[in-house]
């Protein structure tokens, strides 16, 4: 039964409970759960829904340890119940946040936390976590959905989150992944064809869970107090460097938020990570990688790539996309501190600083996803033409950057192209004209080489913890989720396993650094997502 009292526990898990959040900033007056605008207010408190059956589907040990939960504690009832939304730990208020959004380009009025609710805040070792729930039922955002998520969706956000963790991509992490024992109904690929699926929910983790959008939503309502009142919280907590005041404070504070997400996307560039919906409402106010929807990993390098189907027309968000819809979003933020600034000015500085710095960031990254120590003035030329020449055929980005490393000074082009054969998807079909379109870029590469003062074993070694060999490749998380379906969890312990050391080699793990296989070219959950989770 939904919304019965929850049991305070208290017994284990001395987790310790300092929020700021809710007591800090103002809460919606009105605390019953219906669908509605919420004025004035941060975020309303709301209970989870009471899962019929919960059970532990996956944890991620390094993030229990983190927020201070022990090994023990894991296999507590306790730890379930919480993290299922079952209980209620003893001393916090659970609430959801209030937020707008931009979607797909179009201001879309109040979103909200419509399916995660907020437990509250710990501090570990110096360190605040937010906990939230991801699919604990209906809140007052929920709008005309059912505040549910699914087994599917969920272990994709489970596992991505620790894996971009691992990559050092700044990133949302993953606690934990339940099931409810409660029955979904989805239209997976909204095509009139709606069936139940496994419902889930998942502890997401992060410093807060602030997105652009909690700050468009009060300018949208010319509510500047509750604006400010969240803008200084943000700072005082998340941003404390900042220690200017008046309008010099929230300047540098648009500053820094446009720094931070600056280095996320170059990070996403880097990993081939393609975020699918990066609405304003997606974007975290500490430039990290948050809402892992219809999301995927780039295979075969194409900048014109997006995962989602929702977005397969006009391609908003794809790959080659991201960095200018980052400025686009930081465009919106930047309108919606406005009022807190009352000088657009400096406000147009930051985002043309973000072309110019996002520029020399990029090429800082490609030169190292090179392996090149010094710079060179034909480094750009070098970058740009390999794009191209990735771009032709269609050829795996992963692999392509892993065996690079294994070129040496002394090879010629011939053996240089066998070297990364087994990035392309069909070698047999690369006619001469590809075939010497790659031999002139990797003669001009391993010119470049001879000309830097890397020896081989420092390029290997830079580009090896640049390029990562392990990624989450879209068909590995249909593999788990097909597995977990059946109640076979094996899949997701072992892709866990094998992304917290994504650029180690793993030779038991081989199989995992392979193409993606004919079957997954163009199968639902591998090419094409959609937003339904
Ligand atoms: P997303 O596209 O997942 O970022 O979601 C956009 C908005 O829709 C956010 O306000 C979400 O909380 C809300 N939302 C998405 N799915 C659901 C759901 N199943 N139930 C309630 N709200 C949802
Ligand atoms: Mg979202």
């Amino acid at each position: 039964m939904a919304y019965e009292i929850h049991t305070i526990h208290t017994i284990l898990m001395m987790l310790t409970i300092q929020d700021t959040f809710n007591k800090e900033l103002p809460a919606d007056k009105n605390t019953s759960n219906t669908r509605r605008q919420v004025l004035q207010a941060c975020y309303s408190f709301v209970t989870p829904r009471i899962p019929s059956n919960p059970s532990v589907v996956h944890v991620s040990k390094e993030m229990a340890e983190a927020i201070g939960i022990e090994s023990f504690e894991l296999k507590q009832p306790q730890f379930k119940g919480i993290f299922s939304g079952a209980l209620v730990m003893k001393g916090t208020q659970p609430y959801a946040m209030c937020y707008g959004g931009h979607q797909f380009g179009s201001w879309a009025g109040q979103l909200g936390d419509g399916r995660a609710i907020n437990l509250g805040e710990v501090v570990h070792n110096n360190q605040r976590w937010a906990l939230q729930l991801k699919g604990a039922g209906e809140t007052p955002y929920s709008r005309t959905a059912d505040g549910l998520a699914v087994l599917r969706s969920s272990i994709r956000e489970h596992l991505c989150s620790e894996a971009m963790f691992h990559l050092g991509v700044p990133t949302t992490r993953s606690l934990s992944l339940c099931l409810t024992g409660d029955q979904v109904m989805r239209d997976v690929m909204y095509d009139g064809n709606p069936e139940y699926e496994k419902g889930a929910v998942v502890c997401r983790v992060a410093e807060s869970f602030i997105r652009f959008g909690n700050f468009q939503i009060f300018a949208s309502r010319k509510d500047d107090v509750t604006l400010k009142a969240l803008t200084d919280y943000t700072i005082k907590y998340f941003y404390p460097e900042i220690k200017s005041e008046g309008k010099e404070k929230y300047i540098a504070f648009f500053n820094a938020v446009l720094d931070r997400t600056l280095h996320m996307v170059v990070h996403w560039q880097r990993v081939g990570f393609v975020h699918g919906v990066m609405n304003t409402d997606n974007m975290s106010i500490l430039g990290q990688t948050i809402d892992y929807g219809p999301y995927g990993w780039l295979e075969d390098y194409n900048k014109d790539w997006t995962p989602n189907t929702t977005d397969r027309q006009q391609k908003r968000y794809r790959f080659g996309n991201q960095p200018g819809i980052a400025q686009w979003n930081l465009f919106q933020l930047a309108n919606a501190l406005f009022p807190l600034i009352g000088e657009a000015k400096p406000l147009e500085d930051a985002l043309k600083r973000y072309i110019e710095d996002f520029t020399v960031a990029y090429q800082e990254m490609m030169r190292s996803k090179l392996g090149l120590q010094i710079e060179d003035t034909e480094d750009a030329k070098l970058i740009e033409q390999l794009e191209e020449t990735l771009s032709l055929t269609e050829t795996d980005m992963t692999i392509f950057f892993r065996k690079l490393a294994d070129l040496v000074k002394e090879d010629d082009q011939e053996i240089a192209l066998k070297k990364i054969r087994d990035a392309f998807y069909q070698p047999e079909l690369m006619d001469d004209q590809y075939q010497d379109q790659w031999k002139e870029w990797l003669s001009d590469y391993i010119q470049r080489i001879n000309r830097d003062s890397f020896s081989d074993l420092d390029r290997k070694a830079l580009m090896n913890k640049t390029n990562p060999k392990y990624v989450l490749r879209n068909y590995m998380a249909q593999l788990a989720i097909d597995a977990a379906d059946k109640g076979d969890y094996t899949i997701i312990e072992e892709l866990h396993q094998i992304l917290k050391r994504p650029y180690e080699d793993q030779p038991s793990n081989e199989k995992w650094f392979a193409k993606r296989p004919e079957w997954a070219r163009h199968k639902v959950g591998c090419s094409m997502l959609s937003c339904s989770s």
